[in-house]
């Protein structure tokens, strides 16, 4: 029996969840928020129950120690000794990560290097981690990276056409990202089709507050629509998507804003939030455009027609698509955002069935028997994976 503990280290938070492998079995989950603040929450879920706890928590150490105490006194490990391996997700692995790694000393002065290619993430990412080396330093620490999965993508695709110098002195180019997750799902696919990813190609829609679209061609990314940073690709819960970058220097001038002022309100204000005025969350917006509320449904409708854009490009791209897979948040739960979808893409010979469709969160084919490309719904497990790669590095 080998446990292994699968870590998310926000600025703010750690979520995490002690798994057992290789059956794959989750054994507890929760949380740690309001990290270096007053009144942190500790919650953790064991047997569908979650207990909770608000106490202080000054640093990333602290969760930890805590944490680890916690799975003690629960007495769902007997000691430390029982984690084998930890494996974090880290947001960024820059140019030179292709694939989960060990994360020792030169590994994690890499890491250090590129903080600011993701410095809202890749800084807490790595202060997660070194609160889970100093304690549990005898263990093997994994990383497993959002970006790694795309390293495949050609360089047509991950170019950008700008100076040769910008990406050659600076590293700007797409890098991609939710790629564990593009990467579970893309497998999950192939092996419900019964083939294998070599034999397939599969277009994944990972929509939620975060969404990419992604291109898998016989198992490898070949394009995906996030890029240098998230805020690239399809409009999400705050963020805009792609903007003529024009659009940045007229709106400082408008508004009097710094540059970053305008960037932050790409990322925060924008998507969902700014076309509908009401909220960034999808539930809502299904509920104000069913009361009439025309910008709540243009939100829904303008990301539902960029969606649409990547699934053709990408089905051309790659010579054809034997499968559209949903997932994440709205992918799972939200069947009018998957008809709207689907229904924009019909000119491919995908048909949706809207019975098959009454379906959330969990793994199912909605498309019709005569569909030429098959659509599922396919519930993401990023932790999965990541203990996958951990226990394979062990
Ligand atoms: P994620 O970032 O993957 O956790 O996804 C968050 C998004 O999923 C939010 O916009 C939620 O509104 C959305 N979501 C969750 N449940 C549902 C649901 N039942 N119907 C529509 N959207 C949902």
């Amino acid at each position: 029996m080998t446990k292994i503990m699968a870590v998310n280290a926000g600025s703010s938070s750690l979520k995490f969840q002690l798994l057992e492998m290789p059956e794959e079995k989750t054994i507890t989950s929760g949380i740690v928020e309001r990290i270096g603040m007053k009144k942190s929450v500790f919650s953790i879920k064991l047997n569908g129950d979650k207990l909770e706890e608000t106490l202080d928590i000054k640093d990333h150490g602290v969760a930890v120690n805590i944490l680890l105490n916690k799975l003690l006194e629960l007495k769902i490990i007997a000691s430390f000794d029982e984690i084998l391996g930890v494996g974090h997700r880290v947001v960024h692995g820059g140019s030179k990560i292709a694939e989960s790694i060990v994360l020792n000393e030169k590994e994690i002065s890499y890491l250090e290097s590129i903080v600011d290619l993701a410095p809202l993430h890749l800084g807490p990412n790595l202060t997660g981690i070194k609160a889970f080396k100093e304690v549990l330093p005898n263990v093997k620490h994994v990383g497993v990276f959002d970006t790694a999965f795309h390293h495949t993508m050609p360089e047509e695709s991950f170019l950008y056409a700008v100076p040769w110098d910008w990406y050659e002195r600076f590293q700007v180019r797409k890098y991609g990202f939710h790629g564990t997750s593009h990467k579970f799902v893309s497998d999950r696919c192939a092996e419900i089709m019964g083939k294998k990813p070599e034999e397939v190609n599969v277009i994944v829609c990972h929509i939620g507050n975060g969404a990419s679209i992604c291109a898998v061609k016989g198992g490898h990314s070949v394009d995906t629509s996030m890029g240098f940073t998230p805020l690239e690709g399809i409009p999400m819960g705050t963020r805009s998507g792609n903007v003529d970058p024009a659009v940045v220097e007229f709106m400082m001038t408008k508004k009097n804003k710094k540059a970053k002022e305008i960037t932050n309100i790409l990322n925060k204000q924008s998507g969902y939030l700014g076309v509908s005025g009401v909220s960034s969350d999808s539930r809502d917006l299904v509920a104000e455009s069913a009361k009439g509320n025309h910008r709540a449904q243009l939100a829904i409708d303008v990301q539902a027609k960029r969606i649409a854009d990547y699934i053709a490009s990408y089905y051309v791209y790659m010579g054809g698509a034997d499968a559209i897979v949903f997932t994440a948040g709205i992918g799972e739960n939200a069947k009018s955002t998957r008809s709207n979808v689907i229904n924009r893409v019909k000119a491919l010979g995908v048909e949706i069935d809207e019975e098959r469709n009454d379906c959330r969160g969990v793994e199912r084919l909605i498309s019709t028997d005569e569909s030429k490309v098959k659509v599922y719904v396919i519930p993401t497990n990023e932790e999965v994976m990541i203990a996958r790669d951990t226990l394979a590095l062990l």
